[in-house]
């Protein structure tokens, strides 16, 4: 790679830089380099939808927390990001959503992201898009990233639907069709019975291509700013001392993340002047927004132990673990081939929301995720999380050294009134649990309990328990070139510097009502026809 000029250099082969990767090198005359700290998808871990249940225990993670959280009693929150090839697709739960029109809508609206309406957005999501079941206004099929069905739901899912409609919540059979309210099935970002990142959808088909040159191990340091012109990146791969340069003859394209995006930045020296001098690192070009605007959804959760073996927590057995993998290899079906979240939906905490404010998922299983109980006999997990905040938070260096962890602040529940809602989101998660339809499978509900009631029970509970449902956005976010708060403008181009942009879940200026993974992976979509020209 060494004195190697590239036309294009992605930093991060995350959801979002792998499909630049494949979009950018389709012109076999382009060269392009993409960069990811982490390793290769080769571990079957990563593959297995089940595989998931790994994933926030360390695989193919960078392994941060965040600060103290004042509005959480001071807790420490574990804050699991992708490290692999893949980023974040790699390693997350698989489930499709979009969020509602009104989400991009108030991007253009309220935030001056001009061309990224849900009608100019939606054709990229589809077009993204191999759906199993839909070909309609909202569906595609045909594109690189398989969309499927749940292929391993269990009984307990339906009863789940049940309990909804007892509470007057509707099946929904399609959460990113004209309604996203009601309970169903999620649809999956799985193919096959495997797990369709965008390393398996958008980089292994044109592996033979000989104009991409992929990186793994290696992370970029800084973006080298000359005369207000990104020309290139300084790289370090694992193991070498050296840091070699990579230089860019068009652009530089920044897709390490939410919290990777900003923090490289910053270490280049691009950021907001005070906060760069304060750790040391020398001022390139002032721009306040960087690594403000953070948002995420925060996740409580309900735990209920079952009446016998109604989820997958009986696998934790040995023999059974053991037939769960025969049955996956034989017959690609059984527990390996459940992202273990495949049902869920989108409800009302708050009366007369634009749409809904609150996620349902159910957890096959109980601690499924890092830091999340397990019980001694099976158990069933059902999450909530509150989908509009307003608290802002921040990510910021520690230090100017690129290898200290960042400063990870998503200031949860700084507006009181986004714990409110959610905590009006774990009460009715609660009350879909209690329903006459799911007596046959839930015995009682064992965390927060019985005895928690009051609004300060809950939230305590919430305090000692919440986490992240790892959802980072809007760290870069887009906005108007005049806006002190903006980064890149709404072609994605950072704000007063040439050949460099961000394309990834750190531009959307207001986090998507739902998960986040479609989103970004639409972002560059759309990213790549700025670059290449092909949008005004
Ligand atoms: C545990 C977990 C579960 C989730 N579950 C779901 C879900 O079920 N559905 C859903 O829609 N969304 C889910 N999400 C969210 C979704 O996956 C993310 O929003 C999405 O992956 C973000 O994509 P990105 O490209 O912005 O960043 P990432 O996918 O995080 O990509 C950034 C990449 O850049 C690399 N990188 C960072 N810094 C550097 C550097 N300096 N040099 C080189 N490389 C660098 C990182 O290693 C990483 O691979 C989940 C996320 C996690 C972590």
């Amino acid at each position: 790679m060494r004195d190697k000029v590239f036309d294009y250099i992605i930093t991060g082969a995350g959801s979002a830089g792998c499909v630049l990767a494949n979009r950018l090198s389709a012109d076999p005359s382009v060269e392009v380099l993409l960069l990811e700290a982490g390793g290769s998808d080769a571990h079957p871990f990563f593959h297995m939808p089940a595989g998931f249940a790994k994933m926030t225990k360390g695989i193919g993670s960078w392994g941060w927390s965040t600060v103290p959280q004042k509005h959480l009693k001071n807790r420490v929150l574990r804050y699991t990001q992708a490290k692999v090839i893949g980023g974040g697709s790699s390693i997350n739960a698989q489930i499709y959503t979009r969020g509602v029109p009104a989400d991009y809508d108030a991007w253009v609206r309220d935030a001056g992201a001009q061309g990224w309406s849900f009608r100019e957005v939606l054709p990229y999501f589809k077009r993204a898009e191999n759906n199993e079941r839909y070909a309609n206004e909202f569906h595609g099929y045909g594109g690189p990233l398989g969309v499927s069905n749940p292929i391993s739901p269990l009984p307990i899912c339906e009863a789940f639907f049940q309990a909804g409609q007892e509470l007057g919540i509707p099946f929904n059979p399609d959460f990113n069709g004209a309604h996203q309210e009601g309970l169903g099935y999620y649809q999956l970002t799985q193919s096959n019975a495997r797990r369709s990142s965008t390393s398996v959808a958008y980089l292994r088909p044109i592996r033979g291509r000989s104009n991409l040159t992929v990186r793994l191990r290696t992370q970029a340091l800084r973006v080298v700013v000359e005369n207000a012109r990104a020309t290139g990146v300084e790289v370090v791969s694992a193991g070498s001392a050296s840091v070699q340069l990579a230089r860019a003859r068009r652009e530089v394209i920044v897709t390490s993340g939410a919290m990777g995006s900003p923090k490289l930045l910053l270490q280049s020296g691009i950021g907001p002047a005070e906060h760069l001098r304060a750790v040391g690192v020398p001022v390139v070009h002032d721009l306040p927004g960087v690594g403000g605007n953070l948002q995420d959804h925060l996740d409580l959760f309900i735990i209920a132990e079952c009446t016998g073996d109604h989820t997958y927590d009986r696998y934790n057995q040995l023999h059974r673990a053991a037939w769960a993998g025969l049955q996956y290899m034989l017959w690609k079906k059984g527990p390996v081939a459940s992202s273990l979240f495949e049902t869920g939906g989108f409800w009302y905490a708050e009366k007369g929301a634009r749409s809904p404010d609150i996620q349902f998922h159910l957890g096959l299983g109980s601690g499924i995720e890092a830091g999340v109980a397990r019980m001694h006999n099976p158990g069933v997990t059902l999450n909530s999380a509150y989908l509009r905040p307003r608290s802002r938070g921040t990510v910021r260096l520690a230090s100017a050294d690129p290898a200290a962890p960042p400063m990870i602040d998503p200031n949860y529940w700084a507006e009181p009134r986004d714990r409110e809602l959610a905590i009006e989101g774990l009460r009715m998660a609660r009350e879909i649990m209690r329903q006459p339809a799911l007596k046959r499978f839930v015995m009682a509900e064992r965390l927060p309990g019985d005895a928690l009631k009051t609004d300060s029970d809950l939230i305590d509970y919430a305090c000692a328990h919440a986490k992240t449902d790892h959802h980072p956005v809007g760290t870069c976010r887009i906005g108007p070139a005049n806006d002190s708060t903006s980064v890149v403008t709404p072609d994605l181009r950072v704000i007063g510097l040439e050949g460099l942009r961000v394309a990834d879940a750190s531009v959307m200026p207001f986090i998507p009502s739902c998960n986040t993974n479609a989103p970004t992976i639409m972002v560059a979509e759309k990213a790549a026809d700025h670059i290449l020209d092909r949008l005004d």
